[in-house]
């Protein structure tokens, strides 16, 4: 096949459709570059190399993009919704024939194994295949009257220019999740993706812009974040912030937009613990425990963070347990290991510290436990054992292959160690006795409670964390609901 290198430049990507290389902003319909040419370098975490330069906007350039969006949202939202349900379709079409030339360029700047990475373009694409349907369905609602002779109805209005920041784990999905529902409730959109991913949001918004997205409703903003995303924070005209990302930063948006009094929606860090009592199903539990803790190579939100196993079957459990870990493998993406490099050489210290820490409290070392001859971010996929509460990596996300393991005696007592945080994204419970899973569901202070298995996202249900976790929903209805607000008509026709 004919590879053109039309737009890549530099770029070490090799598509077959090599106009999905963006390394620019897309504002208003345009590919723009920052500033006097400025730029930064992304780069494979699998071996260091620079793919490309993308394109550093100025914070003038970033409220252009506001422009663009705010001038593009009275067509946009006064579409019919099955036209805006079409060209979302076909923004679904063009992802799903493209999957293959997206999983590959997430690979590379992201460093996920191939097959996790082809997962996550499905997963993206099926928010759009969702949204494009939810689109046709923000039904008017009545209200029966209290008052004599009045009419009254609830109608949904998209809020306006929506601003969308979104992280490098999942880097497509984190991007459709949100853009999707803002664009099907009729708001326009200005988006920055981390800048350790940015070639990935480019590339969608190239597929968009093939749908017939209209100028200025889908806009991509690369550049420094503190530069780029803050004026967005205080500017009137952005009613809604969209943010997924580390609890640290949510919380700085959240003050940063109090003054124009935003509508928020946050999905922050997660601390999910796993619960594994006796009676489980120990074949799945160590099977779907695995999952949970080494997908995207720990780099999860909904990563098992902390794994309590009841005490008659610890001993049992940690031994599986760290078989299946030592059998892992660990690699290249393109190779499509177990576990990849992890993004950045923070994430990888980060690891070494929470092991050190924990060894230093009196954990036992399982398996692992150094960096991984395949490359300086690759970290060996690690167990550790009899874990004490007080050590680190009980309190703080890891974001790595470091699983610690720890027992416990009673159902109280493992409530109270797993709610013992500020997250509360997800929590995974191993239990075949009903009415344990019932008490224990209900008694967890987390969002999202998944019993006797680890896959439970998808568009159709609300995604999203308690308390520090975050604040409203993505997926579903109500992820469209998030981006509209109600207007309450009182009529009389007296
Ligand atoms: P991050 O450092 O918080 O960055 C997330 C986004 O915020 C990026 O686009 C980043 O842009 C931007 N950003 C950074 N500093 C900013 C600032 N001062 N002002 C405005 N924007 C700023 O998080 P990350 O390291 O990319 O992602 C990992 C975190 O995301 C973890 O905590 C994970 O749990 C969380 N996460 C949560 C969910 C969920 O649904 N709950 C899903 C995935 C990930 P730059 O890259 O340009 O700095």
């Amino acid at each position: 096949m004919k590879r053109e290198n039309v737009h890549a430049g530099a770029c070490g990507f090799d598509l077959s459709d090599q106009r999905l290389v963006r390394p620019f902003s897309y504002v208003g319909g345009k590919w723009i570059a920052g500033d006097d040419g400025a730029s930064f370098d992304v780069t494979d975490p699998a071996d260091g190399r620079v793919l490309g330069a993308m394109a550093a906007l100025s914070a003038g350039q970033s409220g252009a993009a506001v422009d663009a969006a705010q001038s593009a949202f009275d067509d946009w939202s006064g579409l019919l919704p099955q036209d805006r349900s079409a060209i979302l379709r076909r923004w679904f079409d063009q992802i799903m024939a493209h999957r293959e030339d997206l999983a590959h360029l997430m690979v590379r700047e992201q460093g996920k194994p191939l097959s996790e990475a082809l997962g996550e373009i499905e997963y993206a694409a099926s928010f759009v295949e969702f949204y494009a349907e939810e689109a046709k369905r923000p039904n008017i609602e009545g209200v029966t009257s209290h008052l004599p002779d009045a009419e009254m109805e609830l109608w949904r209005e998209p809020v306006g220019v929506a601003a969308l920041i979104t992280p490098w784990n999942f880097p497509s999905a984190m991007l459709t999740r949100k853009a999707a529902a803002a664009l099907a409730a009729g708001c326009t959109v200005v988006a920055h993706p981390s800048s350790e991913t940015p070639f990935s949001a480019t590339a969608l918004a190239e597929l968009g812009e093939r749908a017939g997205l209209p100028a200025g409703v889908f806009n991509i903003v690369t550049g420094k974040a503190r530069i780029v995303v803050e004026p967005w924070t205080t500017d009137v005209r952005v009613r809604a912030l969209s943010f997924t990302g580390s609890t640290e930063i949510g919380r700085l948006l959240y003050r940063q937009c109090a003054d124009t009094v935003k509508r928020l929606v946050m999905e922050l860090g997660g601390h999910a613990p796993v619960i594994v009592f006796k009676g489980a199903d120990l074949d799945t539990a160590v099977e779907e425990t695995i999952k949970a803790k080494f997908a995207t190579s720990g780099q999860d939100c909904l990563a098992a963070n902390r794994i309590y196993v009841e005490r008659p079957i610890y001993d049992e459990f940690c031994a599986r347990f760290t078989a299946a870990t030592k059998a892992l493998s660990v690699g290249v993406g393109m190779d499509d290991p177990d576990i990849g490099p992890l993004m950045n050489e923070s994430a990888v210290q980060k690891q070494e510290a929470q092991v050190a820490d924990a060894l230093e409290q009196g954990a036992r070392l399982g398996c692992g436990g150094e960096r991984h001859a395949a490359g300086r971010l690759f970290y060996e996929p690690t167990v550790l054992l009899d874990v004490p509460d007080a050590a680190a990596i009980m309190g703080e996300e890891t974001f790595g292959p470091v699983a610690p393991i720890t027992p416990f005696d009673t159902e109280g007592e493992v409530i109270a160690r797993a709610n013992a945080t500020e997250y509360g994204l997800v929590a995974y419970l191993h239990s075949l006795d009903p009415r344990r899973i019932y008490r224990v569901s209900r008694a967890l202070q987390f969002g999202m409670v998944a019993v006797n298995r680890t896959k439970v996202t998808g568009a159709p249900i609300p995604f999203g964390g308690a308390k520090q976790s975050g604040l409203g929903r993505e997926g579903a209805r109500l992820g469209m609901e998030e981006f509209t607000e109600i207007k309450y008509v009182c009529r009389d026709w007296a």
